[in-house]
């Protein structure tokens, strides 16, 4: 064979994390015997999420366009995950992996469209990069419709299935982001109520979540443009920092709790849901006043 021996160890490792995760870390069984599909699974939310459905009996397919980091997670989470590359842009790569998942399972229960990406384009609506405008929705928002589109194809026939999609904030209130990323989140969140309102017939639910920032590779890239200079562990800080919950800072693992309900029975009667995962912070503003003798 011509593998190298730094590639024979570097799958025994994968070997046994994929054990481990397998016979040690079963924390339920809400999935038993579901299929999902993960698009954006290499890294990040997506990852956390396909961790959290496979702990809980699912059959995963990690699709991104990362080939070799994709290909590691799906060694890392073990027997029971899958890679399939993918790049969301293009719609035959979405409707193999679709049916790459129904050869390779039998069957599609969960379409989690999670990959997305951030905008570097100026601040200001006058600078606005229209090109890269374009980029951002085809990936944050063309993709997702075409996960939708291919997904309901085979959940459609079999009148059951959960579609999941990540919003995030952003997509709810202004200034809290870049027009172009703001405005592409707002569409998933409308992608998944115009969506809903057609798959209630035949019994699929289709929901989305809304993050709070996370220091993901996504948001540490966007934080070390902004913030040039400082260290990673001083950006991870200021990202947890940002929130307004004491206590607490929003994780990965928060937003794939949230996915598991979502998907799961437990939320078989929530459907068109926004679920925001923020610590409150899109919930209210607190009400200062200008002291006194600071009055204009
Ligand atoms: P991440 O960078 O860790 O993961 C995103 C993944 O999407 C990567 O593995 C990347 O390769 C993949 N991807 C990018 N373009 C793709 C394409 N064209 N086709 C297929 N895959 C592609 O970032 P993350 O934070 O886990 O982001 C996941 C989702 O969460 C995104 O939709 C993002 O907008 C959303 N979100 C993130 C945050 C945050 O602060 N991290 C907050 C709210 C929402």
């Amino acid at each position: 064979g011509g593998l190298s021996s730094k590639t024979v160890s570097m799958s025994r490792t994968s070997l046994v994390r994929g054990f481990y995760r397998l016979f040690s870390i079963r924390t339920g069984s809400k999935l038993e015997g579901k299929v999902a599909l993960i698009t954006g699974a290499a890294s990040g939310i997506g990852k956390a999420t396909a961790i959290k459905f496979i702990n809980n009996g699912a059959k995963v397919v990690v699709a991104d366009i990362q080939h070799q980091l994709g290909q590691e997670t799906a060694e890392e989470l073990g027997p029971y995950a899958t890679f399939v590359s993918c790049d969301v842009t293009k719609e035959s790569d979405i409707s193999n992996a679709v049916d790459f998942t129904i050869s390779k399972h039998k069957q599609l229960d969960i379409m989690h469209c999670n990959a997305g990406v951030p905008c570097k384009t100026p601040p200001s609506i006058v600078e606005l990069d229209l090109e890269m405008f374009d980029k951002v929705m085809d990936i944050n928002v063309r993709g997702i419709m075409a996960g939708i589109k291919h997904a309901s194809r085979v959940m459609i026939p079999r009148q059951t299935g959960s579609i999941l999609c990540t919003a995030s904030i952003t997509g709810l209130m202004g200034g809290l982001s870049q027009h172009t990323y703001s405005v592409s989140k707002s569409a998933v969140i409308g992608i998944v109520k115009s969506v809903a309102a057609e798959l209630c017939k035949y019994g699929i639910r289709v929901n989305c979540i809304s993050p709070f920032a996370i220091p993901t590779p996504f948001t540490m890239d966007d934080m070390r443009q902004l913030f040039p200079g400082v260290d990673d562990q001083r950006l991870v800080k200021m990202v947890h920092n940002a929130g307004v919950f004491e206590g607490a800072y929003c994780e990965p693992r928060d937003v794939a709790n949230a996915a598991l309900y979502l998907v799961s029975d437990d939320a078989k009667y929530v459907n068109g849901h926004n679920l925001v995962v923020d610590g409150g912070f899109t919930s209210f503003k607190s009400l200062s006043f200008p002291a006194p003798d600071e009055l204009k």
